[in-house]
Formats: structure tokens, sequence, C-alpha cells
């Protein structure tokens, strides 16, 4: 080389989640490929890169980093950390990847499971390959991670895998910096690595290795309920085609009418059974691999069974995302149901041992394997809405990714989050690590599960965190945690709905004044009353309430939400008082046993038990009911869903319902008597339901003009409804405004700690 060639020596750091994802790898490759010389290496934040080369060549490179990063990586910046000329005798090394340099300060991003990748799918499909239908088949670009992490940093010996002594040739591959298995921490085969068996209940070895996997497959075609244990825990399969096996299926988990998720071998059936857009099909295929909320197509001719979504015009669906589901997926080569593995309400089953108690009686067969489950990691839901991915369960693919915070945290901070769809989030730096969803609180085994896994976030990133920041709800068992903890902590409680705004503002990176239009189920107003219709001025720090929905009664509090006939008497009686209980032309009036009437308006007369609430939530329930579209749930969230279902039949041109706004409260009073008289004329209940969502959409228009705000954030179970939040969208942008929902964390209590987090980091404290 001529030594009059300007030889520059670059530092290049790497930030994002670029660790256990076969990033060093990659940067190994292509310096190779372009003759660059230098090092690469892991630090806390991300990689570190020396690069030795002519400008020209280093630009190339740094562009081809960029662009030509392998898909699971996520980069959240490249940059330059120093620059300066060299003589060309330092270009005599080649390039190499020197060991990972652990600082105190660890924040580099531990990567969630990742779905299989091409070239393993490929291997594992060729009878040549020495992994041919090993279902435990990964590289650096794919398999295990999270779920397999029990401290870090995140290598063999911190993983599940340590009992597993790599084979010869594995241990080659591991070693060698140009192998697509280079530092794979879970690398195996089948010489070496773990192995499926399929059980009888009594636990008794009924097939191993390829044969179980058959057995199972036959298992599912026959009819029977097969527990099969996978990346993040337990499924009950059973095939998705026969109502019978579903039936059955729903009676033992007792899941009565809840959605059930689907598995479909490839992405070709999913196209029969649902309509799937481009970014639906990336999102189904890519490393994240979560389950996708898609519109039923009409006419299908995959013969799926009734049961699986009854009345439902959307399925969740999903791929096989381990070699161990592809393996089975496609011996069979029908969808199957593929339900969390679990009794309801209660955590995912992991381990194999206990399942066998756990799902004793609801489990005909077992499939399991020996490789060790470190923590419950459920499916992911996603769906897309008004154009753009939302996640509703944020879990397996996602979890434990980072939120950019865009503030540092003085000191390692904890969110406990909600009561139910728990999650929590540890802020490190300038990011907040979110845990998966740990579900609703209210059992002893869920309660267990988030302290374990509050314990296993402080482990993993080595953190003692000082500030806890929870919900004002007294009676939350994550409140209560947070109180009751015996570590010196100082406790920042946190009002619901503001940190549902500053959730989506940190989602949307925003940052400054909004408008925050705050509507869910429940959550503790600061004058402690139920909110849940919420109009904030908020920033990140504080809140002005502006506005809600006009109160009414609610028999029962938290009862109510399970029995949506209950908010419609408490709406009606604000309405009219004691005699518009005696009315029967109304539904949830009509069918009411006699007893069961005299003791609902007792508790309305005398407010017994009798909470008054500014929930939207409560809205579509009393809706609901009136419409008689439901009078009891038997989960969550059912009768606004079903509400939802119907106004989506409707014509797109359905007029609104005129919802006016005064003296700070959204009066709900003027659309009833509406809908009270629509039902009387018999007009259709799905365009009396669609024009509830446009007259809600509406009402958050007139609220951004008369707030005067041009940013206007939309957070809160009840914008998961796609109707009301593709509405929403599209008349705020229509009169000017910015509309921003939820990307990263879920819009309903699941995004909660993000918002805690951002608004404890801005209390003085
Ligand atoms: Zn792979
Ligand atoms: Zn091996
Ligand atoms: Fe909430």
């Amino acid at each position: 080389m001529s030594p009059a060639l300007n030889i520059l020596r670059r530092d290049i750091h790497i930030s994002g989640a670029v660790q256990g994802v076969g990033f060093r790898p990659f940067v190994y490759r292509t310096a190779s490929a372009f003759g660059v010389k230098g090092w690469v290496r892991n630090d806390s934040q991300g990689v570190t890169i020396r690069a030795l080369g002519s400008e020209d060549l280093l630009e190339r490179f740094q562009r081809a980093l960029r662009d030509r990063a392998p898909e699971p990586a996520r980069i959240r910046e490249i940059r330059v950390l120093a620059e300066r000329s060299v003589e060309d005798e330092d270009l005599s090394d080649d390039f190499r990847i020197l060991d990972s340099e652990m600082t105190e300060d660890v924040t580099a991003s531990i990567s969630p499971d990742l779905a299989i990748c091409a070239e393993c799918l490929r291997e594992l499909m060729d009878e040549k390959d020495r992994r041919y239908r090993y279902p435990f088949i990964n590289c650096t670009a794919c398999g295990p991670r999270y779920s397999i992490l029990e401290s870090i940093p995140y290598d063999r010996a911190h993983t599940t895998m340590r009992d597993f002594q790599m084979c010869e040739q594995c241990a080659r591959e591991y070693e060698d910096p140009a192998d697509r298995r280079y530092h794979a921490q879970p690398n195996a085969c089948p010489a070496c690595g773990p192995h499926v068996a399929l059980w009888s209940p009594s636990g008794r070895e009924m097939a191993a290795q390829h044969d179980a996997l058959i057995l199972a497959a036959d298992g599912i075609r026959e009819g029977r309920i097969v527990a099969v244990k996978g990346l993040g825990g337990f499924h009950l399969m059973a095939d998705a085609r026969n109502e019978d096996a579903l039936k059955e299926l729903r009676r033992r988990k007792g899941r009565e009418e809840k959605p059930l998720a689907l598995m479909f071998p490839w992405m070709a059936l999913i196209r029969e059974a649902c309509d799937v857009n481009e970014l639906e099909a990336r999102t189904l295929a890519g490393p994240e691999a979560p389950i996708v909320l898609l519109r039923k197509r009409q006419n299908s001719t995959c013969g799926l069974a009734g049961v699986v979504a009854p009345g439902n015009p959307f399925l969740g669906v999903m791929l096989p995302y381990t070699a161990l589901h592809y393996l089975l997926m496609h011996e069979l080569g029908i969808p199957v149901v593929a339900t969390s593995g679990n009794r309801t309400d209660e955590p995912l089953c992991i381990d194999e041992r206990e399942a066998l108690q756990r799902l004793e009686g609801i489990a005909d067969l077992f499939l399991v394997h020996d490789r060790p489950i470190a923590r419950p990691v459920d499916d992911s839901v996603v769906r897309v809405a008004a154009g753009r991915l939302t996640i509703l369960r944020r879990a397996r693919g996602y979890a434990p990714r980072p939120v950019l915070l865009d503030q540092a945290v003085p000191e390692p901070m904890l969110a406990v989050g909600a009561h139910q769809k728990n999650a929590v989030a540890l802020a490190l730096g300038t990011e907040a690590f979110i845990s998966q969803h740990v579900g609703d609180l209210d059992t002893a085994p869920a309660f267990r599960a988030f302290e374990e896994t509050v314990r296993a976030l402080s482990v993993l990133y080595c953190a003692e965190p000082r500030i806890i920041a929870c919900d004002q709800h007294p009676d939350y068992a994550s409140t209560r945690f947070a109180r009751e903890t015996d570590a010196p902590v100082r406790v920042i409680p946190i009002q619901h709905h503001h940190a549902h705004i500053v959730s989506c503002m940190v989602d949307n990176r925003l940052d400054g004044r909004v408008l925050g239009v705050a509507w869910d189920g429940t959550g503790y107003g600061s004058d402690g009353t139920v909110w849940g219709g919420e109009f904030l001025l908020a920033d990140r720090r504080r809140y002005e309430r502006i506005g809600h929905l006009r109160t009414f009664p609610l028999p029962g509090g938290d009862a109510a939400a399970r029995e949506p006939r209950r908010a419609a008497l408490g709406l009606l009686y604000e309405l009219g008082g004691p005699e518009m209980l005696l009315r029967e032309d109304i539904a949830p009036l009509r069918d009411l046993k006699p007893e069961q009437s005299r003791i609902l308006r007792q508790m309305l007369q005398k407010e017994m038990q009798t909470p008054h609430t500014s929930s939207v939530g409560r809205l579509f329930d009393a809706v609901a009911a009136l419409l008689d579209v439901r009078q009891d749930c038997t989960y969550e969230g059912q009768a606004a869903m079903e509400l939802e279902h119907a106004a989506w039949r409707a014509p797109a041109d359905t007029p609104p319902y005129a919802i006016p706004f005064s003296d700070g409260q959204a009066d709900w009073a003027p659309m009833i008597g509406r809908i009270l008289e629509d039902l009387k004329l018999n007009r259709d209940k799905d365009v009396i339901a669609r024009s509830f969502h446009e007259g809600l959409a509406r009402l958050i228009v007139d609220m951004a003009r008369l707030a005067d705000e041009p940013r206007v954030v939309l957070s809160g179970g009840c914008f998961q409804n796609a109707l009301l939040l593709e509405r929403a969208v599209a008349l705020l942008t229509q009169a000017g405004y910015t509309p921003y929902w939820h990307h990263q964390v879920p819009p309903n209590d699941g995004g909660i700690a993000l918002g805690q987090l951002a608004i404890a980091l801005n209390t003085e404290h």
C-alpha cells in the first residue's frame, strides 16, 4: 500500500439492541469483506468498533453497518467517538473480535427472544444437515434469549443452557468468529443439546425425539388437547377446526367465550382465513413473531370452528416461531388453537413437572423438553390500527427491550405498574427496561409471579432501586408491595391517568404540554373518586384535569365490570331517578329478576357500595347493555369489544350522537336519550353503536379545540378499540391537530409503569 494514502483510525460506537443478536460477527464479516482492519467489542452500552482504512472505505463500511445489520438488531445510533491519521504499519493486523469489556454500569440491551431465522429454517429441513429436524436449532440471529437468561453478562454459564456441555462440533462453531454460531449462547445439536419427549398425564414417557412430535401431531388430529412446552412457557393446543375439541378445551380451562389464539403452519393458510396487509405480514414473519389481530375473511375455506372467537370479526393469529413449533405445525398442516398453558387467572406454566399437576385434567398429552425456562414469557399481541403497529400485550419478542426516556435517571428507579395487566419497569441511564406482561394481580400465584419479575429485573440489570413509583390506588397489590418493601426506598405514588398520558408521550418521544385523553375502565382519581374519562392538560411532571365525562353511580363498584347492566342502571338512575328503573321496555331492566332489581335500586338510592365514576369504559358497558349486546361478561372488556364489533358492521358515514361539553363535563345524557328513542324506533343496533363511537371521536376533537393544544395524546384501555382510535385519529388530523397513540407499550394498564417512571423522574425528590 502506498504510504501516501491517508489512513484513518476511527473509533465508532453503536448503541441499541446489538448484543446477543449476532452483531459482532456481522461487523467482523463486513470489515473482512471491505478490508477494514481493527476490532469490535461489546461494551455496557452497545458495541465499540476501531476501524482503520481510507476515509472513503470507512464511510462505505459505516454505511454497510447501518444498512445491512442483521434483522433482529436495532441500531439506535452510530457515533464517531474519535478519529486520527495513522501510519500504515498499524494496518498489519486483521480485524478481530475482542472479549467483552464489562463496566459497572450495565445497561447493554438484553435481547428479547427471537423467532427462528431463515438460515436455521433451511438447515432444519435439510436432510444432510447435522441439525436436520432438530427442534432446538438456533444461531446468533435467532433463538431463545430473555427466556433462558438468569443473570448477566449474557453468556452460556448464566443461561439455563449451562448444564448442556457443547460437543466438539458445536464448540468449534461457538469459537469461530466467521461462523453464524459464534458465541451463540444456546448453541446445541442433537448430540449435545436438549430433546423433546411426549408424556402421558401421569408423566410416563410415550415417545422421544422426532417420534414424540409425530405422536403429538396425531393426538391433535384426533381431537386431543396437547400441552406443548415451547419458548417462554406451555401452550394448550387443539385442532382449530374441531368444534368438540375446542368446546372441551374451553370447559376444562374455564374459559367460556374469550377468543382463543391460533397458530398457522404457514402464511398462505393465514391468507385463506384472514385479510393480511403488508405490515401485518411483515410483523407475523418478523423476529418478534407476535399474535397479530387480523380481520376474518368472509367465506373463508379454512373450516375454523366458530367457538375459536364467537361473534368476533377478528382472529388472533401467529406463525411457528421456534423450530419445535415449526416441525409440529408442518407435520400437522392445519391451524391449531394455541392458548396459554394455564388455568384462567393463573400465571403461565413453564416447568414440565409442575405442568403435570397444574394442567391435570386439562391436557391429554404433554409434549415437553429438557431445556429449562427461566421465566414465563407469554406470546405478545399486536394489532395494526390507523396504519401503525400497536402493542396490546407486550411479552415475547419485545420484552425486555428498552424504551428511551430521553432523560437520564440519577439512580436506578423501579415502577411497579397497575393492578390489571401488570408489567413493571426499571429505569437505568436514559432507558426504561419494561418487563414482560405479568397479568392481573388478583391471585396469590399471580402476585408471586409479580414479585419474581421485580426481583429478576433487579438481578439482570444489577440495580437496587432506591425509588419506587406506584399507582395512587391504595388497594392495588403493586402499590402495597411498594409501600411494604423492607428496603430503604422512597415511594412516589402517581395518578393513574396521568401515567397513561405520559406513558404515551414517552412512547412517542414527546415533551412539553399536550392535551391528554385518558379513557379506560377504572383508575384512582386524585379526589378519591373513580376516574376513567379524563381530559388532562399534561406534561411529564404535572397535569390539570380540564374536563371529564359526567359522572354516574355504579352499583357494586368493581363488580360492575363483569356485569354491564349495572353501569346501564347507574346511567338510567342518574338520567331519570328511581322511576327510570321501573321501565320494562329497556333491555337491562327487562330481564332483571325482581329480587335483583330491588337490591340494585336500593344500592342506588342509598348509595351503598355505589361509587360515582367518570369512566368511559363503563359508558361502553352501559351502552352495550342498553342495546342488549351484552348484560353479563365472561371476561374483562367483553361488552366494549362486542359493541365495537357491532359498530364496525354499520356504514362508515353513520352520523355521530352529540355529546355536549360544559362546566368541565362531557354530558352523555342527550346521547343516552337519543339511544333510548332510536331503540324504541327499532333502529339498527349496529348503526346506534356506530353513532356512539362517532360521537366519542367527535368529542375528542371538540376538546382539542377548547383546549387549543395542537398535540393530542390518546391513551388508556379504551384505545385498544381500533374503531374509536382510527376515528379519533382521522377526525383530529382533519381538524389540524396531531394525534399520538401507542406503539411500543400498550394503551392499557400494561403501559402504566413507563408513565410512572417518567413522572417520578420529574418529581422533586
Ligand atoms: Zn438462526
Ligand atoms: Zn453439539
Ligand atoms: Fe387504566
